[in-house]
């Protein structure tokens, strides 16, 4: 922030008597009072107005600083190293100043130290809602209703925390600026700081008779309903905002946001990755040898797969548009089946017979000594 002349910042003469002085300062305080005034700047004008009255206004303070003339020969001093600080009183100058040095030398951007105007409206908080959802429903969506506790505007008060007929009145100890000046000996010398008020809290207002229903705070804990329309494809940790569906905003600001956060049960059924869906099936080693026809289950139903002659075990064969929709995008993914051969636990005779003669044909002799035995060798047909 550039270093100004207070006496230009109250628009007086250097050589201006402190009557006039405390004049300049009364209509500028009024001209711009967050209260009254509500355009760009006006605030910061009205924080200026306050620091260089309070130089100004008293009068050994303002001769302290007509001696060291504008505070901007002070901040070069301090550019030039800590030894600037050693053991001189900055206390007569204005907070702000200070405030600006300090910002910079502790690595704030040019113009930083900028506090929140805590008298400006704000946004509520925003609020997580872990919605779970069955495998099916976050596939192919659905709406739903979402039940929760957030902070509302108080209905009694409409939010100004002020009982019913009465309305907060602007803070008497920080005039309605959320600030107050405060003075701190450090090692460094005196500090002037800005610190929140402590009457107001910041907010800039005081409230005498407290509204009985939130007990001033403007808000209340209520239980809130909404309709969720859930998006078909959505996936395990995705989030969805809904504007304006989280807590109640301060200084008639605007309700913050709500964030659900999804979960999404598994299936015993299938896996599923983005828009794509991963199936196991299991088949006989006949039908993988001879090759087979078969229905598979899919999220939109059964399908038809045919598997061809000689199929292997881990073979995967891909279902075009039965798996997930895509969230941003056109149409479903795939489903892939991957195919496992099953190799039977229990025979009977003739099975025995024929698969004996299976290998015969195949010029092999298998002892079949034991159902693993004999199964051990087979697979390595
Ligand atoms: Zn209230
Ligand atoms: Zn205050």
């Amino acid at each position: 922030m550039a270093e100004q002349d207070l006496y230009k910042v109250l628009g007086v003469a250097k050589d201006a008597s402190q009557d006039e002085i405390k004049k300049a300062y009364r209509k500028l305080s009024k001209k711009y009072h967050p209260d009254l005034n509500h355009e760009p700047g006006a605030e910061d004008k009205f924080k200026a107005v306050n620091e260089a009255y309070e130089t100004l206004g008293d009068p050994q303070k303002r001769a302290q600083y007509d001696q060291f003339g504008s505070t901007g020969g002070q901040q070069q001093g301090f550019g030039g190293g800590a030894g600037g600080f050693g053991g001189q009183d900055f206390g007569g100058f204005g907070g702000g100043g200070f405030e600006d040095i300090f910002s910079s030398f502790f690595g704030g951007a040019g113009g930083g130290g900028r506090r929140p105007n805590p008298t400006a409206p704000q946004q509520g908080r925003d609020l997580q809602y872990e919605m779970t959802l069955k495998f099916e429903d976050a596939i192919f969506g659905k709406k739903t209703n979402i039940t929760y506790n957030r902070e509302e505007q108080c209905e009694t008060c409409h939010g100004s925390g002020a009982k019913p007929g009465t309305s907060p009145v602007t803070c008497s100890k920080c005039h309605g600026s959320g600030y107050i000046q405060v003075q701190t000996n450090t090692p460094l010398g005196r500090m002037m700081s800005q610190q929140v008020c402590d009457v107001c809290h910041g907010t800039g207002k005081e409230i005498k008779d407290k509204c009985a229903t939130c007990g001033g705070s403007g808000h209340t804990e209520q239980s809130h309903s909404i309709k969720v329309t859930v998006p078909a494809g959505v996936e395990e940790g995705q989030q969805m905002r809904l504007q304006n569906q989280g807590e109640a905003g301060a200084n008639g600001g605007p309700y913050g946001d709500l964030f659900i956060i999804f979960r999404v049960e598994p299936s015993d059924e299938f896996e599923r990755d983005g828009a794509t869906i991963y199936f196991k099936l299991p088949i006989d080693f006949v039908q993988a040898a001879l090759g087979d026809e078969v229905a598979v289950k899919t999220v939109h139903g059964d399908v038809k797969l045919k598997i061809p002659a000689g199929t292997q075990t881990g073979t995967t064969f891909r279902l075009r548009g039965k798996g997930a929709p895509r969230l941003r995008g056109n149409g479903n993914g795939d489903e892939r089946v991957t195919v496992s051969i099953q190799t039977p636990t229990k025979l009977n005779k003739g099975q025995k017979e024929a698969l004996k003669t299976f290998a015969k044909a195949s010029g092999k002799s298998v002892a079949g000594n034991g159902k693993s035995s004999l199964f051990d060798k087979l697979r390595g047909v």
